[in-house]
């Protein structure tokens, strides 16, 4: 059997990293057995449709890599794949006709007043009204009296309130339900179009799809698909219902949390090859500790068998970490294209940008981290002369403020402002005072900073700001060291 898989997404705005992990375990299930990844656009709710959110769909698994093998786009000969257009060819409309016939579903004439009026009950915090099969007993006679007169109309499942609905999830196993608490589902609406749940029962079939992977707020309803299919005499598929993803407090991930979406993500400076990585592991482990994945990897890798029942926790303090060792790797010619804006934010004069860049690139997690970490180039922050001060390298501010007293005017004597020319003429006068390197490196390299913590050391710093600034800031680290003792 080859196995094909579909992402099914409703275009209602942006990929969401729930939307994304259900679209590469679809295509990572269907690309480790070397079947076929289908992209199907679920639009029969208009009243939900987001205009241009189709092209994010598009842009956002092209980005990730997730190419498909058959969608709108590239027809595979199960077309068409968008449902609006898929409503237009009658399918649905054929199909509910021969459930009314088998007697497992029926027209429903009832008006939003009388819908209005039924009885609701609150199951576990939400109002529920089940419908109570009014337009069940109506005769064949008055269904077509009702039809020929126009009147609107739904199609509904029909459920026996009696016995019991199992169907077999891979990861949770046999979920059995009383029928009794299954609602008549609308199939139709009134408006022509299928619903979400009578749609994709007949694309999955009439696709071919052989395995489904979703979120598990779709569990609820699959004893209803499991209906359809056994009504239609079909063969379900294999079902995947993937564990809920919750935020750091171990709520739903919400839009709200601002790195929900992958376009969020993408503007927040993550790379996407880090985020698709980041997100298989959201509820997904290969069998050792492993964490770091390219795409390729992970389709030879991922077995759906190993996907957890238990919440994944998005964690975007990992993403970053994770996202740091992506830049680490990355080629140096794309991290300095994708680096370049973010070094222009903060340096104006001329300096050797790729020079800069490459002090940075082992050092950062996202790119804007960038700004912050090189700002001192352009110029030299306030700071306190308490900086001086460092146990390990045995310095202070007497013995600061004397070297740079004396390296002032070795400093200015100096032509060569190379890092090498630098370096050498530091070590000449560590070397001459007989002291430890940093007794020295560490008051020039606070003086031409003014950081704690920098991305290069102080000879590299110097030879990027040139020989005046370097002077200038040698004389304020003197001034600040004079006027602190
Ligand atoms: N259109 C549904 C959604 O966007 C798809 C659910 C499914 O994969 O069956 O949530």
């Amino acid at each position: 059997m080859r196995i094909r898989t579909r992402y099914a997404p409703s275009p209602t705005g942006k990929m969401h990293v729930g939307n994304l992990r259900t679209a590469l375990y679809e295509f990572l299930t269907a690309k480790h057995e070397g079947g076929d990844f289908m992209l199907r656009i679920e639009d029969t709710d208009q009243e939900r449709f987001v205009d241009g959110a189709i092209e994010i769909i598009n842009k956002t698994l092209e980005e990730a890599g997730l190419v498909h093998d058959e969608g709108p786009d590239k027809d595979g000969g199960y077309g068409p794949y968008v449902q609006s257009e898929r409503v237009k060819t009658g399918i649905y409309m054929k199909y509910a006709k021969e459930l009314v016939d088998k007697g497992e579903a029926y027209y429903c004439f009832c008006d939003k007043e009388r819908l209005a009026s039924l009885k609701t009950e609150v199951v576990e915090g939400k109002e529920i009204c089940m419908y109570d099969k009014h337009c069940l007993s109506l005769s064949k006679e008055e269904v077509e009296a009702n039809l020929a007169a126009g009147k609107p109309f739904v199609i509904r499942q029909n459920i026996p309130n009696e016995g019991m609905t199992t169907f077999h999830d891979e990861l949770y196993g046999d979920i059995t339900v009383d029928n009794a608490e299954l609602d008549d589902m609308i199939l139709i609406k009134s408006d022509g179009f299928p619903t979400y749940n009578f749609a994709n029962v007949v694309d999955d079939h009439t696709m071919n799809i052989t395995h489904v992977v979703r979120g598990n707020e779709y569990i609820s309803s699959s004893p209803k698909y499991q209906r359809l299919y056994d009504a239609f005499g079909w063969e379900s598929p294999v079902y995947i219902h993937l564990p809920l993803i919750t935020d750091e407090n171990h709520k739903k991930l919400s839009k709200r949390c601002g790195h929900s979406s992958f376009e969020d993500l993408i503007q927040q400076g993550f790379v996407s090859e880090a985020i698709v990585n980041y997100i298989a592991l959201l509820g997904w482990s290969p069998e050792d500790n492993r964490e770091i994945f390219s795409l390729e990897e992970l389709i030879k890798e991922f077995d759906y068998h190993r996907i957890s029942k238990s919440p994944a926790v998005f964690d975007i303090v990992k993403l970053r970490w994770m996202n740091g060792e992506y830049i680490k790797a990355m080629d140096f010619d794309k991290f300095y294209e994708m680096a370049e804006p973010y070094l222009k934010q903060a340096l104006k004069k001329d300096f050797d940008l790729k020079k800069i860049a490459g002090m940075v690139k082992t050092r950062i997690e996202v790119f804007p981290d960038i700004p912050a970490l090189v700002d001192f180039f352009e110029e030299l922050p306030e700071y306190d002369p308490q900086m001086y001060t460092h146990k390990k390298m045995k310095t202070n501010s007497e013995t600061s403020l004397q070297v740079l007293k004396d390296m002032l005017p070795i400093l200015e004597a100096q032509e060569d402002y190379s890092n090498d020319g630098l370096y050498a003429t530091l070590c000449k006068y560590v070397e001459e005072k007989g002291v430890k390197n940093g007794y020295v490196m560490w008051p020039i390299r606070t003086a031409v900073s003014g950081k704690q913590m920098t991305p290069a050391g102080a000879t590299e710093i110097m030879e990027i700001i040139g020989k005046e600034e370097t002077l200038k800031r040698i004389q304020k680290g003197i001034q600040l060291l004079e006027a602190s003792i």
